[in-house]
């Protein structure tokens, strides 16, 4: 019988642990927290959108990765064959108005408290309170433990040590020194699927500090999506926000700043919004215009005087223009710690076909910590089951 540690019980790690098993593996599960998969359950405050349920080939192309591996992992183990699989552990799934895939009872708890029974029925064990350290001399792994250092062997170790933030939930990227110590290539992390820095005037904080803006379209890189975004003493943040993230980091890279196009009525014609403007009454001030010919809520309109510095355009046409493209000015990322996800991590380029470690035989690397990046809609938890399943079902 194979022995197959797995090191980090996220979802990454869990699938692998499920898929090692199935095949007949002895596996055992190591966690430097207190209990396991803290981020998927911090994921499940928010509905636990676990997949997306829309085209196959359009879903695919929401990867940003070198290759095809992860494609083909994904392929194999997709949207489908999550929502079957969470079938069998006793949990519903329903798709939302945006082709978005949530469990009925929009958590986390009771999927992962019935996937853990399952995990020990099927003989795994869990070992939490495990921080692992890297390998002694012999090439044993190396634990800190609250009964002190542990040193254990296995036929195979699979990594599923997250991303670099929401630390407090374990997930703190130190991983990445003790492989760059062993020669494995590590991409830098960077906030992923995050909220940006906007330089807001203190009226606009004192106003709409946690306002939501609602019903927008934002564009960024020639990319448009629809939601709400939140105002925060940073910046933005939020729903809409995340999907452009990558576009956004790399106009920032690149200059230092970043412009995001919000549209602010994305369902009303440039044109029947100047007429509408147009025919406002003349005694009318600025504001009410704006609120009753164009139909803007109070959180909107300090958005297009904070952007105009008080002085929005008074041609109808040229005003309409600006509210379909209120071009906001973005300093920079959000703090990383705060990010839905990270990019960066073990390159792509360090691993074989099987995700092993070409430096390090006999280890592998899965989920956030391997250098993939995607935006919200269920892609990431996605990607992490996929990669847990195909590299678990390997190591037999
Ligand atoms: C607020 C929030 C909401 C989210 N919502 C969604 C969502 O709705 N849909 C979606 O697809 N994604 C969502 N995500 C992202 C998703 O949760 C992560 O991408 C996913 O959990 C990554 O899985 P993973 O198994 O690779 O790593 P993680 O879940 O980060 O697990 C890594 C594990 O490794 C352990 N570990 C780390 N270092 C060590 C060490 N040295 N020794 C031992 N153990 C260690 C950690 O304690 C942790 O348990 C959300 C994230 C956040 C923060």
């Amino acid at each position: 019988m194979k022995r197959v540690a797995i090191i980090g019980a996220g979802p990454a790690g869990l699938m692998a642990a499920e898929a090692a098993l199935e095949r007949g593996a002895r596996v055992a599960i190591y966690d430097a927290m207190p209990s396991p998969a803290r981020k998927f359950l911090m994921a499940g405050k928010s509905g636990l959108n676990i997949t997306h349920s829309e085209d196959e080939a359009i879903f695919r192309s929401r990867y940003t990765a070198p290759d095809g591996r992860l494609a083909a992992m994904v392929e194999a183990f997709g949207p489908e064959e999550i929502v079957r699989w969470m079938a069998g552990l006793g949990i519903e799934t329903y798709v939302g108005s945006s082709g978005r895939v949530f469990p009925v009872g929009m958590k986390a708890s009771p999927l992962l408290r019935a996937w853990l029974a399952r995990l020990g029925k099927g003989g795994a064990t869990l070992h939490t309170r495990h921080r692992w350290k890297g390998w002694d001399g012999n090439g044993a792994l190396l634990f800190d433990t609250p009964e002190g250092e542990v040193r254990l062997t296995a036929d195979a170790t699979i990594l599923a040590l997250g991303g670099a933030s929401w630390r407090r939930l374990g997930s703190d990227g130190a991983w990445a020194d003790i492989l760059a110590a062993r020669g494995v290539e590590i991409e830098p992390f960077a906030p992923s699927n995050c909220g940006f820095t906007v330089d807001w005037s203190t009226r606009m904080l004192a106003a709409q500090e946690g306002a939501p803006v609602k019903g927008v379209a934002l564009t960024a890189g020639g990319r448009t999506q629809r939601g709400d975004f939140v105002i925060t003493r940073a910046g933005i943040e939020s729903g809409a926000v995340y999907p452009l993230s990558a576009a956004l980091r790399q106009e920032l890279a690149g200059s230092g700043a970043a412009t995001l196009l919000v549209d602010l009525l994305p369902d009303t014609e440039e044109g029947a919004l100047a007429a509408r403007l147009g025919g406002a009454q003349a005694k009318d001030s600025a504001s009410n215009r704006l609120r009753k010919a164009a139909r803007l809520d109070a959180v909107k309109i300090a958005l297009l005087n904070e952007v105009t510095k008080g002085a929005p355009p008074k041609d109808p046409a040229t005003l309409a223009r600006l509210i379909k493209a209120l071009p906001l000015t973005l300093t920079g990322t959000a703090p990383m710690d705060t990010a839905i996800s990270t990019a960066g991590g073990v390159a792509w380029d360090a691993l074989d076909d099987r995700l092993m470690l070409k430096a390090i035989p006999g280890t592998y690397c899965i989920g956030e910590m391997v250098a993939w990046d995607a935006p919200t809609g269920g892609y990431l938890l996605t990607a992490c089951l996929a990669m847990g399943r195909a590299v678990g079902a390997d190591n037999r």
